[in-house]
């Protein structure tokens, strides 16, 4: 018979009883029992709450909505509307798919199954077996079923000892790979229904939080991203929780496909490759050249006006300066490889910034030349995997709107908030609506090994950066532990017409390469001080840039950023001399314009200037002639009225010279 004290009744009284701390959002302190778990919380506000929380964030980090909170805590209930709730509902989608795959090929085993930008995959081995469309339609009736299951998530810390010998009878040799990198004592068991997983979650409460489901591709992925290492099936879905979502998730998709880049780049004449010169190398082609000038035209006239000077710089740097900048031998996976000349390596640049703070450095500086602003359109080269490139979206040869600012820390505010102002300016020209900023901060658990160790500095960063967002009223959502090496940045995200994301450009403070490449200036009390270092690039690349405005636009671009602006179309030939009359005029006023003379039908000339995208055209016969007047169609719109030549391109030049979308 077991002896209990009173002492050791007591105790186990007052842990059970132990009351704890949680801070919510907005600032409200409310005392839980120790033991609590997030649903709870949610479950104690109201159920309605309760049945839309799928995670929470739990002191800075992702967590179950089940696991129990045993200390004080900040927390943050997660929903589909969080982008961490998202990730978290479409990663344990990712576990729901593997237990269907398991169900329907007995012996599959598994890598990793990460959620993704839209959705989730799974690396999977098949063995010799071959997944077939059929076979998804299938796997996506199972998973609705054992959805329906509503099967719990179940969390198990588990012993290194005890994982490995799971997954040795289960013959996994890609989970024991995973289970070499993880610590005894760090590892978890997730279960739900008949699967089981290695992972660190976390996770939804259960299945039935998955109500729509749509498995969307089936691709070949090496273990490991590595080209010499097997080739195992990776497995795309998506999933939502409720089917309207996903209904409209589809009906983007078809939108998406007819404004695909790839196909509007070749139809416009936009951009081509070819394989003599090299996957992910972009050639750009009159037409999309074009677009290219015009963007630098007003990125130049922005830049200008807010001060920056230009400066050109060469496409390659010796080794010494990446050392110096510290791309290499951290960022060597992600450059081009080294060629040696007079015993000399020479890496093509994969970033500007280190060429630019060589300038900075050529002449002294003191506290009257800063905020010193250089500007350049600079041409970065980057190894990105061949399985990896994708249209304009993903290359090996970008062109960046680059600029750096390097200012005083009582400057810093100033420039940042100009920097972001910038960001709307440009928004607003584009007709973008939509978009969100990711400030990411560091994690003070990783100072001095993924960031800098300077935690004063990083407190001073973040908050300014932070007031700034605050102040210009920007929405943003604030991400732990995704900084740069050497200090916080906004990365933002904008949406094209159709909702689509694209990821534009960063928006980063650095304190710590201006030291590492020892730039100073003198300040007012003569003492040497470094700078803080803005980088920006609100048009992001060309590539990037181009490829979005195209889907944006669905190819049919605004007048100012159209290669071919307006073309004469001359219903005989009769009228030629007049078509080529209007010509010149149009040309003296820099309007870009061209004559059909082609011996066609005028109705085939329409059509394909429609096709064509050209915005508009003057369709001009013996009538016209006589009047001397056009008779103007608007792509996509048809006959707008017939004019006067001057009076056509006073209205046109107007339109140009004020980037106006329609
Ligand atoms: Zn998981
Ligand atoms: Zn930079």
């Amino acid at each position: 018979m077991t002896q209990v004290s009173k002492a050791d009744t007591i105790k186990k009284y007052k842990v059970l009883n132990s009351m704890i701390n949680i801070t919510f959002p907005d600032g409200a302190v409310r005392q839980y029992e120790q033991g609590v778990t997030a649903l709870d919380i949610a479950k104690s506000i109201s159920e309605g709450l309760a049945r839309k929380v799928i995670a929470a964030n739990v002191n800075g980090e992702t967590w179950d909505a089940t696991r129990p909170i045993t200390k004080d805590a900040m927390l943050k209930l997660l929903t589909w509307n969080d982008t961490e709730g998202k990730y978290t509902f479409w990663h344990s989608s990712a576990h729901l798919m593997a237990e269907a795959v398991e169900s329907m090929f007995p012996g599959v085993k598994f890598w990793v199954g990460p959620p993704a930008e839209n959705g989730f995959y799974y690396d999977m081995d098949l063995g010799d077996r071959k997944m077939s469309e059929e076979d998804l339609a299938a796997l996506e009736k199972k998973m609705n079923e054992l959805a329906k299951q509503n099967n719990p998530y179940i969390r198990k810390e588990i012993p290194k000892a005890e994982a490995v010998q799971y997954f040795t009878k289960k013959g996994d040799e890609y989970k024991l790979d995973l289970l070499q990198g993880l610590k005894d004592g760090e590892i978890t068991f997730y279960t739900q229904g008949n699967f089981t997983d290695l992972c660190r979650g976390p996770h939804i409460p259960n299945t039935g939080f998955i109500k729509a489901i749509k498995l969307t591709n089936i691709a070949g992925a090496y273990w490991k991203g590595d080209e010499k290492n097997k080739q195992l099936t990776r497995m795309y879905g998506i999933t939502f929780p409720h089917q309207k979502e996903l209904d409209e998730y589809l009906q983007m998709l078809e939108e998406a496909k007819k404004r695909d880049h790839r196909k509007l780049g070749k139809e416009l004449g936009i951009y081509t490759m070819d394989d003599d010169v090299g996957p992910g190398l972009i050639m750009w082609m009159p037409n999309g050249t074009v677009i290219i000038e015009e963007l630098e035209k007003l990125a130049k006239e922005t830049e200008e006006a807010a001060g920056y000077k230009r400066v050109v710089t060469p496409h390659i740097a010796k080794e010494s300066m990446y050392l110096t900048s510290g791309h290499l031998p951290y960022y060597a996976d992600s450059m081009y490889p080294p060629m040696d000349l007079e015993g000399e390596k020479y890496y093509l640049k994969s970033m500007n910034c280190p060429h630019h703070h060589k300038i900075f450095a050529a002449e002294p500086k003191s506290y009257r030349d800063l905020p010193y602003r250089i500007a350049e359109y600079g041409t970065v080269y980057r190894y990105e995997q061949s399985g990896e490139l994708f249209g304009l979206m993903r290359v090996r040869c970008l062109h960046m709107n680059d600029a750096h600012i390097y200012c005083a820390k009582e400057q810093f505010n100033d420039e940042f908030r100009a920097v972001n102002e910038m960001y709307l300016k440009y928004f607003k020209i584009f007709g973008v609506d939509k978009y969100v900023m990711r400030l990411s901060l560091h994690s003070p658990e990783k100072l001095g090994i993924k960031y800098v160790n300077e935690p004063e500095l990083w407190k001073e960063t973040e908050t300014m950066v932070r007031d700034v967002l605050i102040e210009s009223n920007i929405p943003y959502v604030e991400v732990q532990d995704e900084a740069a090496f050497y200090g916080p940045k906004i990365d933002v995200q904008i949406y094209s017409v159709i909702g689509r994301e694209f990821t534009l450009a960063t928006n980063q403070v650095d304190f710590s390469q201006g030291r590492s490449f020892k730039l100073q200036y003198t300040t007012h009390d003569n003492t040497s001080e470094t700078p803080l270092i803005i980088h920006r690039a609100p048009l992001g690349t060309h590539e990037r840039f181009i490829g979005f405005l195209l889907e944006h636009y669905a190819g049919k671009l605004p007048v100012w950023l159209s290669p071919l602006q307006v073309k004469v179309l001359p219903i005989s030939d009769k009228v030629l001399a007049y078509a080529n009359e209007i010509k010149l005029k149009l040309r003296k006023a820099n309007i870009r314009v061209e004559v059909d003379d082609r011996n066609e039908k005028i109705g085939k000339k329409i059509r394909e200037a429609e096709l064509n995208r050209v915005p508009y055209m003057l369709v001009v016969g013996e009538k016209e002639m006589n009047e001397q007047k056009i008779a103007v169609r608007r792509q996509g719109k048809g006959d707008i009225g017939t004019q006067p030549v001057e009076e056509f391109i006073n209205m046109v030049v107007d339109e140009i010279q004020n980037r106006r979308s329609e």
